[in-house]
């Protein structure tokens, strides 16, 4: 139906804080327009999930592209709503990036390796999966997002931000903001 306007950190940084509150009715107008907004928002932008209250809907309600591991291939968008995580392995010290924080990443955020998790589908039934790798940092990060987390709380060591920067050859590399002054 629309790409919205997508809420920017640090400038609405209040906004992406709210937390989400759960979706109760599952046959509503406002639920289908809301699903539909998300997939165009994600179509328009680089990226492999987003969440509701990145729009400022504040609802549980996200849209994944899983199938981001190396040796996989990328799979159609799939709505969660209300996800939960139902067992979760280890945490893994992975990449992170956000379309709210555009520009910035780390390699510097645990999250499980796998999890195994319960949401509903966009047609009122039930999804049970497990997924790991990127997959399962994928899902950790948009959970954390309707509970108004940022993957910034979650650095081990605050100076791991990078973005990239073109240097003389032409070539973009990630350099770290601390050393850029930011
Ligand atoms: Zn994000």
């Amino acid at each position: 139906m629309a790409v919205k306007r997508l809420i920017y950190y640090p400038e609405d940084e209040a906004l992406l804080r709210r937390k989400s509150a759960p979706v109760a009715n599952f046959r509503n107008k406002r639920l289908k327009r809301l699903i539909q907004d998300l997939k165009d928002t994600l179509d328009s932008q680089r990226g492999a999930a987003i969440a509701a209250p990145q729009i400022g809907v504040y609802k549980r309600v996200a849209i994944a592209k899983f199938g981001q591991n190396d040796d996989a291939e990328e799979e159609p968008m799939v709505t969660l709503i209300n996800p939960e995580i139902i067992e979760a392995g280890e945490p893994e010290t992975g990449f992170d990036g956000c379309l709210s924080i555009p520009d910035i990443y780390t390699w510097d955020t645990p999250r499980p390796s796998w999890i195994r998790f319960r949401a509903t589908g966009e047609d009122g039934n039930d999804i049970v999966r497990r997924v790991e790798g990127m997959d399962a940092r994928v899902l950790h990060h948009e959970i954390d997002h309707l509970d108004g987390i940022l993957f910034l709380d979650r650095l081990q060591d605050p100076n791991e931000l990078y973005t990239p920067v073109e240097g003389a050859d032409g070539k973009t590399k990630m350099v770290r903001l601390v050393d850029l002054g930011r």
